[in-house]
């Protein structure tokens, strides 16, 4: 699964938490391992499934039956399996070898989700038949079995349903053992509008004609799969396919967009035989569909069902009247990490929720190595380095977790999908990589999918493929990285030049935003490679005891973490930093970038004091490479938001922008050249973005004649910069201007745009708009997955009206957000704010809401803002003082 670019969660969602009572001191399973956890009792083990549905679109409801065929494993008179918002209607079951059919009492507990089923008599171990008759209902959120609406090709009102089931919403669509480890076989059968397509994880056996304008789609058998990878959609679509790999890809769409899926099927076409050569093993089933929805969720943006990714459409489809340069190459990067899982999840399955990292952080790794192979011209190494920094930040607070972590609730697994699983799990595969060696590293994935294909596995077997393929002493550093959390901090001691080369004693010990003393007297212990280099080749140590010396050639500047693939934090001397900034400009993007950030954030931690870290971004040139511009333009949008309530300061910060990056703006121009590197489309965009958020008056005036253009010329803004001017314009907002854009937003056909431009209304700086945006967002106008999004966006600015507001309406919020995504929509809101009012606010919310075992995202908001409470005022003075020490 790729999470939703924006992430949101809430509210008063009950999950399964009490279950975990209900964990059984398994029996012997055939096929599950019963060391596994479960939520189910070890007393059936399914094989095959085979469903026939008939959705009802228009009243949200389906009716379906479902033989199962299973074993018994232990003699019962129950069968427990997992059942949430279905309506069991009757229960048989028919032993294998013959014999009269059993009628099963039907008892649902919702809290849990399950059924049970009680027979007359108890049952011998052996091969049964379970055939079970009920319905369920179309969610309008992106649980089970959904419906999306639109706009269609002649402007008239449509509905395609889609099913979405990771982490655990297959007992949405089917009564099932839904959990990861209980593969079947899965047959479905699909009643559906003769005039619709329908899609599912294999190509349709056959399609007849049933009668009542409705046809019958019988699709093929799958392979052994886990349920939360069984997909079906059906609708108004058109497919476009081309030939790879041996195998048909396609893109599915709704009917007419063909033209705008085609870069996206030509990135899939480009992308399954590289990964079948890399993984070493062809893509198993005969086709692969890339499915777009309408709409979005605050969950995710894709998901990888076998044979059948679904993505939502701003991700997959390429609209030259809306997408960005960014929209485009996450286009390419989501179907990366989509189709990387085809093997690493949808082939070989994590065994339980606690090792989702295994999919979702290596699905990122690799979708990063696609993209550096296919799109070298990207900058994605340095993307990749923002990922570590992002997993950084959250990894320092005390309410982190390690990579590999207990999952004991659904809510708890729906949590998994955060940014330590996936993107400290791409950094730290990326470390290990590096260790390894690209060839061993690989070496390792082939024997790895080779040998546990169609089966599920845990960390433990990745490593020991690592270190059967020769990378010894790989599974030390593994371990440390994966089951403890946390990051570790190396500090470098004075360093001597002895002959030609840099000789300095290093120290290792834990870096932490909100515990410093605590982990400074009592430090975790990690395995850590360290690479470093002084102006000639680099050298390699693993560093596991409090210090070690390092010899490295050269006597140039002592530059550790050299190419950036460390995760740690290193911390130098003054002396060593002084020689560093000298050398700046010398320094590749990548390390440039890397750097500036690890001092950023050991500065805002108070470990040195913010003018070692500005002292860095002050040597960042208005000409250097773009991606290291993007990022101090970053930095210096992120000071200027710590100065919310000191305008003068904000004015300094405003104007020193303008000055520094304004030229290079000038020097790329308003308007995207054709054949412009990729990333100075992403600098425009971002100096846009900034400097208007700052007020740059040239910025302004543009956005305002661009603005004015649009009204009545819908081509007036190049589509790939029409949501970044949109928002300077939407951030200014007066009444007018609002009310104009609202009007664009209803007039708006493609959905996409639509989307855009409605959540747009939440971005005004003035809280009188910004209200109006948010009761705009309770009502049925901007469609039923656009008002989640409306709400974030307001929160950007004004994060405690936003949670006031959902406070205030709870129960109608929770139904505009996907069920896996509300424990985390609170967090989400307050991620723009650090005002510490909202500490209590958001404490009591969770007190009130969530379970004791699923408060995580809470506890995560509460350690941040906590943390700024403190550090801001030590920054926020810091700043000051160099900003008039050092005029631009
Ligand atoms: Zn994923």
């Amino acid at each position: 699964m790729k999470r939703a670019l924006i992430l949101l969660a809430s509210a008063a969602f009950v999950c399964a938490a009490s279950a975990s009572s209900s964990f059984a001191a398994a029996a012997q399973a055939d096929t599950v391992d019963s060391n596994v956890p479960t939520q189910l009792p070890r007393t059936a083990v399914p094989h095959h499934y085979a469903i026939t549905v008939t959705p009802h679109a228009q009243r949200l409801t389906f009716d379906s039956t479902v033989s199962i065929d299973l074993d018994l494993v232990q003699p019962t008179r129950t069968i427990v399996l997992n059942a949430a918002d279905l309506k069991l209607a009757s229960a048989t079951l028919t032993p294998a070898k013959g014999g009269p059919a059993l009628i099963g009492t039907i008892e649902q507990d919702p809290k849990a989700q399950t059924a049970t089923l009680t027979f007359p008599r108890q049952l011998a171990t052996g091969a049964y038949g379970l055939n079970i008759r009920y319905s369920g209902k179309i969610n309008t959120q992106a649980n089970g079995l959904f419906a999306l609406d639109y706009k269609n090709k002649e402007g008239k009102d449509a509905r395609s349903l889609f099913t979405q089931f990771e982490a655990s919403d297959a007992r949405r669509f089917v009564p099932s053992w839904d959990e990861p480890d209980y593969k079947a076989k899965w047959d479905l059968t699909a009643r559906v509008p003769a005039s619709e397509m329908a899609v599912s994880n294999m190509p349709a056996a056959s399609t007849r004609p049933i009668g009542g304008g409705l046809k019958e789609v019988r699709f093929q058998t799958s392979p052994v799969m886990s349920s939360y990878l069984l997909f079906f959609a059906t609708g108004d679509f058109d497919r476009i396919t081309k030939p790879s790999g041996g195998r048909e890809v396609g893109i599915v769409m709704s009917r007419g967009n063909g033209p705008k899926g085609q870069l996206a099927l030509d990135a899939e076409a480009q992308i399954l035989p590289y990964y079948n050569d890399y993984f070493g093993t062809p893509f198993p089933l005969p086709k692969l569909d890339n499915v777009a929805g309408p709409g979005q969720s605050q969950f995710f943006g894709a998901m990888e069902n076998w044979g059948a990714i679904f993505t939502f459409e701003r991700i997959l489809l390429n609209d030259p009247a809306i997408t960005s340069e960014a929209e485009r190459q996450a286009i390419f990067g989501v179907e990366a990490h989509e189709m990387a899982h085809q093997w690493f999840g949808d082939l070989v399955t994590m065994a339980w929720w606690d090792d989702l990292w295994l999919n979702e952080g290596f699905a990122s790794w690799m979708a990063d190595k696609a993209t550096q192979h296919f799109h070298p011209d990207w900058g994605a190494d340095i993307d990749h380095v923002q990922a570590r920094e992002a997993a950084m930040a959250l990894d320092s607070f005390k309410s982190t977790h390690p990579i590999v972590q207990q999952v004991r609730t659904v809510e708890q697994a729906n949590q998994a999908f955060d940014t330590i699983t996936y993107q400290k799990g791409e950094s730290v595969l990326s470390m290990l990589e590096g260790f390894a060696g690209a060839e061993t590293w690989r070496a390792g994935i082939r024997d790895y999918i080779a040998r546990h294909a169609y089966q599920n596995t845990r960390t433990e077997d990745l490593w020991a493929a690592m270190e059967r393929a020769g990378a010894k002493g790989l599974a030390a550093i593994a371990r440390d990285y994966t089951n403890q959390p946390g990051v570790p901090l190396i500090q470098v001691g004075p360093s001597q030049c002895v002959g030609g080369h840099t000789v300095a004693t290093i120290t290792q010990s834990q870096f932490s935003s909100d515990q410093r003393a605590e982990v400074a007297a009592n430090p975790k212990r990690w395995h850590v490679p360290v690479r470093a280099t002084a102006g000639a080749a680099p050298t390699q140590v693993v560093t596991s005891g409090p210090t070690a010396q390092i010899t490295v050639s050269g006597c140039g500047p002592l530059l550790l973490n050299s190419g950036q693939t460390g995760y740690f934090r290193t911390l130098y001397t003054p002396t060593q930093l002084h020689a560093l900034q000298s050398a700046f400009q010398s320094l590749g993007p990548v390390d440039q970038y890397g750097l500036m950030n690890d001092q950023m954030a050991l500065a805002t931690t108070g470990y040195q004091p913010m003018a070692a870290a500005l002292d860095f971004l002050g040597q960042v040139p208005s000409g250097g490479n773009a991606k290291v511009v993007q990022a101090a333009v970053g930095a210096w949008s992120g000071l200027y938001d710590d100065f919310d309530k000191d305008p003068a300061t904000q004015a300094a910060i405003a104007a020193r922008v303008s000055r520094l990056y304004g030229p290079r703006l000038q020097q790329l121009g308003f308007v995207p050249r054709q054949g412009e590197p990729p990333t100075d489309s992403l600098l425009r965009g971002s100096l846009i973005a900034t400097l208007g958020k700052m007020r740059d008056p040239v910025v302004l005036a543009e956005a305002n004649r661009l603005f004015a253009a649009w009204r009545s010329d819908p081509n007036a803004i190049p589509g790939s910069l029409k949501q970044t001017w949109l928002r300077v314009i939407a951030r200014n907002a007066d009444q007018a201007t609002w009310d104009a854009l609202h009007a664009k937003a209803q007039a708006a056909t493609g959905s996409v745009e639509r989307t855009s431009v409605y959540q747009l209304l939440g971005a005004s700086h003035d809280e009188a708009q910004a209200n109006r945006a948010l009761e705009l967002a309770l009502t049925n106008e901007p469609g039923k997955t656009t008002s989640a999004g409306i709400i974030t966006t307001v929160a950007d600015q004004h994060s405690r009206m936003a949670i006031d507001f959902v406070l205030a309406h709870l129960a109608q919020v929770n139904q505009l957000i996907d069920i896996s995504g509300r424990s985390r929509f609170m967090q989400r809101l307050s991620a723009g704010s650090n005002d510490p009012a909202l500490i209590p606010i958001l404490e009591n919310y969770a007190q009130a809401n969530l379970a004791a075992t699923d408060r995580k995202p809470i506890d995560q908001a509460v350690d941040r803002l906590r943390f700024e409470a403190t550090s801001l005022p030590r920054v926020r003075s810091e700043v000051a003082a160099w900003l008039r020490a050092h005029p631009a």
